[in-house]
């Protein structure tokens, strides 16, 4: 996979707060900014360039950016050609039926084996276990480094919350979590591990969540504006 530095930032946009994820890439002979479904607003920027120019264009461009973010489409179905992000990097979902594996991932796409009338079942049953592995072996690490045992983690369709935890220990989490970018998933994962130890929502959980991931703050203010757009995938 293509190495990449990046960083997600909170813009004010006339009044409106947008993150930004400022990517540096040792690819990138430009500064070119993107907006993606999943992610919002993406700035690319050469490996020696500063994260600053890539905000300097972020700023510039801003009536065009409120425009694409308020038009961003509504429903996008598991089919051939569509993007769906993985770990907040967008790829194309393609069928080949001639592949013996179910699904296939590489930089660029997803490609899904079998019968087109299947692939959407077949690409959601993949995301499903993709999410379990992901978001084990991070409930596996944060509860090892908080020294709190979990019982068990269960993989969900939730709508209405990414996780939860229970007071036997038992940790749920909603599969889409692992189209998020990797920051937002780190900090959901955190969070629940973190309730692990207290239940509430203390300024003592906070301290503790704090200590199991590194951008709190940022990945509350994504999930803010574009946590619900994960909904329209699938
Ligand atoms: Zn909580």
């Amino acid at each position: 996979m293509a190495r990449f530095r990046e960083k997600v930032i909170s813009l004010d946009l006339e009044g409106r707060i947008v993150p930004l994820t400022i990517r540096r890439h040792p690819r990138a002979r430009n500064i070119i900014l993107r907006i993606e479904p999943s992610t919002g607003p993406i700035v690319t920027v050469p490996w020696h360039t500063s994260y600053e120019e890539g905000i300097d264009l972020a700023r510039q461009k801003q009536a065009w950016l409120l425009r694409q973010i308020d038009s961003m489409p509504s429903r996008i179905a598991f089919i051939h050609g569509a993007r769906v992000p993985l770990l907040g990097i967008e790829r194309t979902v393609c069928h080949d039926p001639e592949s013996r594996r179910p699904v296939t991932v590489t930089d660029t796409e997803y490609q899904v084996s079998g019968q087109i009338e299947h692939m959407a079942r077949r690409l959601t049953d993949w995301f499903k276990q993709e999410a379990r592995r992901v978001i084990s072996e991070r409930v596996e690490e944060k509860s090892l480094l908080l020294g709190k045992p979990y019982r068990r983690i269960a993989i969900r369709d939730t709508r209405s919350r990414w996780g939860s935890c229970s007071e036997d220990g038992s940790l749920s989490f909603c599969w889409r979590l692992v189209m998020l970018p990797e920051m937002v998933l780190d900090y959901v994962v955190a969070h629940e591990v973190a309730h692990l130890k207290d239940l509430d929502h203390s300024p003592a959980f906070w301290q503790t969540v704090s200590t199991l991931t590194p951008e709190t703050e940022q990945a509350k203010a994504w999930l803010k504006v574009y946590g619900e757009k994960v909904f329209y995938y699938g």
